[in-house]
């Protein structure tokens, strides 16, 4: 990873963002391109203590996460992940989401509680993870993204409702 250099700032795009629910497309070629831009998005991440981050976040329609699952004892070992799908999940869970970009809001979201995902790694191999917990539910969020589906989707009318009204409350603050 060390051998790509910072290409500078990304730039989160935050919610009402359009990109943001937009479907991104498959990778179909990992070259040094493509792990640039994953190495600058695990830049980002880190800049702004993110645990996952999706390329639409940073204006990129293209089917890349980086996940950095800091309760895990692979902190400081950032996951890339290329064209990443779900192909099993099982169980339900409750548990409180945020995102980068759509700052200063969490809500408890139901999703499956351990997943199986397919992905491409950095290198082009094929990388298969069974797992729960905080990683299961992070490349959830970060999958969906790529899908053009915010946290905010997933939760019942009031909630969102609620959620939507802090986030405009707080930019009449701020204006
Ligand atoms: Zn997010």
């Amino acid at each position: 990873m060390l051998k790509y250099k910072p290409m500078g700032k990304l730039k989160i795009r935050k919610y009402p963002d359009k990109i943001l629910s937009k479907k991104s497309a498959v990778v179909r070629n990992i070259g040094d391109k493509e792990r640039q831009l994953a190495s600058d998005m695990i830049e980002a991440m880190r800049e702004f203590d993110g645990i996952g981050l999706a390329a639409p976040q940073v204006g990129i329609l293209k089917r890349v996460i980086v996940v950095e699952d800091a309760t895990s004892n692979n902190k400081g070992v950032p996951y890339i992940f290329f064209n990443p799908r779900i192909i099993k999940q099982k169980g339900r869970c409750g548990f409180c989401e945020g995102c980068l970009s759509v700052s200063g809001v969490t809500s408890d979201v139901i999703r499956p509680e351990s997943v199986v995902m397919e992905a491409l790694g950095p290198d082009g191999k094929e990388i298969k993870i069974e797992t729960g917990g905080v990683l299961a539910r992070i490349l959830q969020h970060e999958i969906d993204h790529l899908d053009g589906i915010l946290f905010i989707d997933r939760v019942n009318f009031f909630k969102r409702k609620k959620i939507l009204k802090q986030i405009s409350t707080k930019v009449c603050i701020e204006l």
